[in-house]
């Protein structure tokens, strides 16, 4: 298998195929059929046809059984004119159907009598000229269901069928055999024949968790000669191979799908509910290739999250579906770990998730399941936005980001090296960078490290790694590339120290860009370590990365650290370990020289010029330790590593006061820079108690080179705002803001 590994070359690489890349795992059969397939899916999705970036503004109103005759439709038809809905997304089956079906085996409401829910809905949309696309469910299905066809259910890992968990009249279903491929095939198929919707959008079509049922079992072993895997551990070879199986059976479903919507409806598409960041299962890439339109379906925060949270979710769909239109699903209900989907938010906790999404490029989309409010609160609130970016449509269709910072995360990584501790070891350090290039205000764009192409990077300056583990031989070349032609490069901790399948290696892939290299261990969950902060005898000054420290001494260090060691005889670094010492008895707290250097502490970060493009490498997990422990000094560092790696002009700045979502986008005949209030006693914590509005804001930003400004004026306050234009820079004064504001610049044609 070694020699195997690094065989993406280059031309692969850029060709793009995720697959083409998992595909060295499997058997050489099931090789060409993933090729075959990525060769497919390209003609597929190259002629998109043209609903899809009509619709600014989604509803969803998701059917519970007893809505047939129970609910208002008039009153939901009224709000979605009032609100300028142009797109709705109806439940019409797959685990209860809310249209007259013909499938014996598709279960109707029970209160559906000799109605047609779905269709009257869908008919009552048209009419106000909105796009429809039709819900189905697949993950649960009803006892005559099982009855007849006992094998269609999933199967734990004792062997048992599933019942679902919540409702144990139904049964899970398996997602990878005939459930979904025949069963649902034939409720599309009959949806689109009967309604002909824009598309079809199935939640929770991916299964709940491992299958072990007969089809489950078979296929596997068809496929790779292996049992199904009985751990989570991404190194056992079952476990590896079962990754990137499910995901073959998923794109094969929903290739499948698209193809029978289409030979019915060629203007619609099947919408898988997928996608996400690192820690999503199917690959980003291969979605991006497939999705002519996609939903983001983070619907409200939970637990630790601040509200750009929504905007991160787009940044990670648009890494790969690039300009395609994305829509950011908004519950109105707190839903957190219990759940309650009758639940109604505050106000404003759903203006601040909504409006952060499309500073962030979403398209607004509100979901209430069960068509007969209880709690009418949120209508006023969906309103106020909806009616906003209606009124404003124009400067929310985004051309492009002109941010030049971007953030890389990688499925790779998580599944491969971090396995059960992705959350940990992926998340937390990519949340650490998000919430320092917060506060300090950096405009920045996720970056899939699939899409490491040079047509990709074209539009961005500097790349932040945070610990990014796992990079294939290829991807570890077009960062050198990058960074060869002038790009920056920020990176941490383990980043490249495991290849693409999660196997670690013998030195940084990254080594030459470092100026470091591994020195055999990792020193993790240090107490009481610090960084000394040095000057540079040479220049007789502090090095740009220590801006903001001028009296510091000292600043608390990383957590856990890769044992590195200068490639560079007598290279400057501003930072060095001042490795642990007991922090008890008081006594025995003070420094001791570190044995394991002869006395000179080694380097706590590495900085090289490579070509034409700066590095900065932290053998530190500063990233992780900032989201843990939220230090200024840490944010502080982040922040100068990226400015020094970017050695230019950003091209937006805002001072004052506050933390700000910010982003800066071109349209078609204007550009715009979105401010997003989160200064907030509840930013990292739902719901918010109100908005609290911050005073003046200092907003500077370039102007594309070719653009003539005509008019600027705000978006929000409704009204011009004098500016100051000097050498392609605007530079105005945001008096005040509430929730949000957006610069709107006008140019001449
Ligand atoms: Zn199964």
């Amino acid at each position: 298998m070694s020699n195997s590994r690094d065989f993406v070359n280059r031309r692969d690489f850029v060709a793009g195929s995720a697959l083409a890349a998992t595909a060295a795992l499997l058997p050489a059969a099931a090789a060409a059929n993933l090729n075959a397939a990525a060769a497919q899916t390209a003609q597929s999705s190259g002629g998109a046809s043209s609903w899809y970036d009509r619709p600014m503004r989604w509803a969803q109103l998701a059917f519970v059984e007893d809505d047939p005759g129970n609910y208002d439709q008039q009153f939901w038809l009224d709000y979605f004119r009032r609100i300028h809905a142009d797109a709705a997304c109806l439940s019409a089956g797959g685990v209860v159907a809310f249209y007259p079906t013909e499938l014996p085996l598709q279960q109707r409401s029970a209160w559906l009598g000799d109605r047609d829910s779905f269709g009257d809905l869908a008919a009552g949309c048209r009419a106000l000229g909105m796009n429809v696309v039709a819900r189905t469910d697949s993950h649960a299905c009803w006892q005559k269901l099982y009855d007849a066809h006992p094998d269609w259910i999933r199967v734990d890992a004792s062997g048992k069928q599933v019942r679902h968990p919540s409702d144990p009249r139904y049964w899970e279903t398996c997602a990878l055999g005939p459930y979904n491929f025949e069963f649902m095939t034939s409720v599309h198929e009959e949806i689109m024949r009967k309604y002909k919707p824009d598309g079809i959008f199935t939640n929770r079509w991916a299964g709940s968790g491992m299958c072990y049922c007969e089809h489950c079992r078979q296929n596997f072993h068809a496929a790779t000669g292996l049992d199904l895997p009985r751990t989570l551990n991404p190194q056992d070879p079952a476990r590896k191979q079962y990754i990137v199986w499910r995901q073959q059976r998923l794109f094969d479903l929903w290739r499948l799908w698209n193809e029978k919507i289409r030979a019915i409806n060629p203007d619609a598409s099947y919408i898988a509910n997928a996608g996400g960041g690192a820690l999503s299962d199917l690959d980003m890439k291969t979605i991006g290739e497939l999705a002519l339109t996609l939903f983001a379906d983070r619907q409200s925060r939970s637990g630790v999250m601040p509200p750009w949270g929504n905007g991160k979710n787009g940044k990670e769909y648009r890494s790969t579906l690039g300009n395609k239109a994305i829509a950011g699903i908004c519950s109105v209900g707190i839903d957190d770990a219990h759940r309650w989907k009758d639940s109604v938010q505050n106000g404003d906790e759903i203006r601040m998730w909504m409006t952060d999404g499309i500073a962030q490029g979403l398209r607004p989309w509100f979901i209430k399941f069960n068509a007969k409010p209880i709690d009418r609160r949120w209508f006023p609130a969906v309103e106020e936005v909806f009616v906003w970016h209606h009124a404003n449509e124009s400067y929310m269709r985004n051309t492009r980001p002109l941010a030049r910072v971007g953030m890389v995360y990688s499925q790779q990584s998580a599944w491969f090296y971090a396995g059960e501790d992705a959350r940990a070891k992926i998340d937390e350090p990519a949340l650490g960078v998000y919430q320092a290039l917060v506060e300090a205000r950096i405009p920045f764009e996720m970056v899939n490290d699939r899409c490491l192409d040079a047509e990709h990077l074209a539009p961005l300056r500097t790349l932040i790694l945070p610990n990014i583990a796992a990079l294939s031989v290829a991807q570890c070349a077009s960062l050198r590339a990058f960074v060869e032609q002038g790009g920056g490069l920020v990176a941490t901790f383990e980043t490249s120290l495991y290849d693409e399948w999660g196997v670690r290696r013998s030195d940084f892939g990254l080594a030459s860009l470092f100026g470091a290299t591994y020195a055999g261990k990792l020193e993790e969950n240090m107490l009481n370590s610090y960084l000394s902060l040095e000057k540079d005898a040479a220049a007789g000054a502090s090095h740009p990365l220590l801006s903001g420290f001028q009296d510091a001494g000292r600043i608390i260090n990383a957590v856990n650290q890769v044992d590195a060691r200068s490639t560079a005889e007598d290279s400057f670094t501003p930072l060095r370990v001042v490795p642990s010492y007991p922090d008890l008895p008081m006594e025995s707290v003070f420094t001791r020289p570190d044995a394991s250097q002869g006395g000179a502490h080694s380097p706590g970060v590495y900085l090289c010029q490579v070509g034409h493009g700066r590095v900065v490498y932290f053998p530190g997990d500063i990233d992780r330790t900032f989201w843990q422990v939220l230090s200024t000094d840490h944010a502080k560092l982040l922040r100068n590593a990226v400015e020094w790696a970017t050695n230019e002009p950003a091209p937006l700045s805002v001072e004052g006061p506050g933390v700000l979502d910010i982003a800066i986008w071109e349209q078609k005949s204007s550009m715009t820079v979105h401010l997003v209030n989160l200064t907030n006693p509840m930013m990292m914590k739902a719901p918010l108690r109100e908005i609290v509005p911050i005073s003046r804001q200092k907003v500077s930003f370039r102007i594309p080179s070719g653009r003539r400004v005509g008019r600027v004026h705000l978006l929000v306050a409704g009204r011009d705002v004098p500016y100051r234009a000097e050498g392609g820079t605007i530079t105005l004064e945001v008096p005040s803001i509430q929730l949000n504001e957006v610069v709107a610049v006008d140019f001449l044609s």
